[in-house]
């Protein structure tokens, strides 16, 4: 089993024999009681008896000489799981669910020393929560994932056009009836990350995919249009049908106070959370040159037109995130020109490679995530890419098959650097039961593509270690 670990660890020594140890988790730091019983919950779930609580198994402690983030394994008379922080301890976790095994109702591991981190820190999964009704269950079983592929950051994408998943109190006919998060859900889902070493990345999407918002306050959120029929149903400029009512109000001074109480709200459903999404993707921004309110409030501020609205809207809106105390992530949608308006905190991620490139976004200055729809995106009940694709792809790479795109036939690259901060993997459309297995192998693969970034195995060894991998998380996550 030592050889099946996903990522790779960086340092594995066998040092030969086995040890047979209870199944009990114990932990000699009183703040990691938490992660004693995720590991006895996960263990339970995935071997099919009860651990317990207690001396005589596995021990986690801390060591404060070891680097942020990382953890040793150490098995020989005893198993015991080292780290100086609690992403390290859950990433040793993670491991040794992977490493032991079963004789009888006992443990039984390898005798070996691991010595392990990540190479990049940002490895995520986009959930998206709206196009299909995931309930709060389903939510969890995608968090164990990440926990036993040593993904830590969940960013959950929470409205779109079709619905809106969240329930906002000064705007209460937003959340879409029955099928919406309680504020009791949310909070199960916010443990239930802690207790893993999960961080949520909570996205409130605009200015476009907006229809849930204009259709239920169109006198807040809704653009002025004066002469409808005119945009209504145009094309956009790359081959989109435009409906009108997918984006808010650029120039409204009652939509923008909206804006802040909606992401004031968000931030307070989501305490914990160092960042905040404000989408920025896919927006019709056409609309805007029909719009007399966005047109005054362009003339107001000498903006030459509605790219440059555009750029606007996002620094305004980042700029509230940032006064929140929280810091904005962006989808790349927003284009180059009027974009010096946008904070240098603000961090991008780079999906299409059509409104905004990887390598001008660094040259800009900004801090960016890998998103590459190729091979990164699963999409709409079908797995476009596999497990070898993202295997054979790497951090530094962005491909798309999108005729618009810039990295169509070529793929593009920047240099490697602290400003590109990690990858993640979004998942688009699809039910729970059509997307776990893809989200099981591909993100496991993209997690292995981040941790090291030098290449650790071939294409043969990694499927037999895939395979290995999946059989155990499959048996974590299945029903009950
Ligand atoms: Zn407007």
């Amino acid at each position: 089993m030592l050889n099946n670990i996903i990522p790779i660890p960086k340092k594995v020594e066998a040092s030969g024999g086995i040890l047979i140890a209870q199944p009990r988790i114990y932990t000699d730091c009183p703040e990691w009681e938490i992660f004693v019983e995720t590991a006895v919950d996960s263990f339970s779930r995935m071997c099919f008896f009860n651990f317990e609580k207690g001396e005589g198994g596995v021990i986690l402690t801390r060591d404060n000489a070891l680097k942020p983030a990382s953890y040793t394994v150490s098995i020989d008379d005893k198993a015991v799981i080292s780290a100086p922080d609690d992403e390290g301890i859950c990433y040793g976790i993670a491991t040794l669910l992977q490493l032991a095994e079963l004789e009888g109702e006992m443990l039984t591991l390898e005798k070996c020393r691991i010595e392990d981190w990540g190479d990049k820190n940002y490895r995520a999964l986009m959930l998206d929560l709206v196009s299909s009704w995931h309930p709060l269950d389903k939510v969890l079983r995608f968090m164990d994932v990440c926990f036993f592929e040593k993904v830590p950051y969940v960013h959950l994408h929470l409205i779109d056009n079709a619905a809106c998943r969240i329930r906002s109190k000064a705007y209460p006919k937003l959340a879409t009836p029955k099928y919406s998060y309680s504020y009791e859900d949310i909070e199960t889902i916010r443990n239930y990350a802690r207790a893993r070493g999960l961080k949520l990345i909570p996205e409130f999407d605009i200015p476009g995919h907006a229809r849930r918002l204009v259709n239920t306050y169109p006198e807040v959120f809704g653009n002025k249009l004066s002469n409808e029929s005119e945009i209504q149903g145009a094309v956009s400029e790359v081959g989109f049908k435009i409906n009108t009512d997918d984006v808010i109000c650029a120039g409204s001074d009652e939509c923008f106070d909206g804006m802040k109480t909606l992401f004031q709200e968000v931030a307070e459903l989501f305490p914990e959370s160092e960042y905040i999404h404000i989408g920025g993707d896919e927006a019709y921004i056409q609309v805007w040159d029909h719009c007399p309110v966005c047109q005054k409030y362009m003339k107001d501020n000498g903006i030459s037109d509605r790219y440059e609205l555009y750029s606007e809207y996002v620094a305004r809106i980042s700029k509230f995130v940032l006064e929140l105390g929280r810091t904005p992530i962006v989808w790349e949608g927003f284009p180059r020109k009027g974009s010096e308006r946008i904070p240098k905190e603000t961090i991008v991620i780079a999906w299409e490679s059509h409104y905004n490139i990887a390598p001008d976004l660094l040259e800009d200055g900004f801090k960016i995530i890998n998103g590459s729809w190729q091979p990164l995106y699963i999409f709409n009940n079908s797995k476009r890419w596999t497990k070898e694709d993202i295997m054979n792809w790497n951090i530094c790479e962005w491909q798309h098959w999108w005729e618009h795109s810039a990295a169509t036939l070529n793929p593009i690259h920047v240099p490697n650097s602290d400003k590109l901060w990690g990858a993640q993997i979004s998942i688009w459309g699809s039910t729970y039961e059509n997307a776990i297995s893809a989200v099981v192998e591909n993100l496991a693969a993209m997690s292995e593509r981040c941790w090291n970034l030098t290449r650790r195995t071939n294409q043969i060894n990694y499927h037999n270690m895939s395979n290995c991998m999946s059989i155990k998380l499959h048996k974590l996550i299945q029903d009950r």
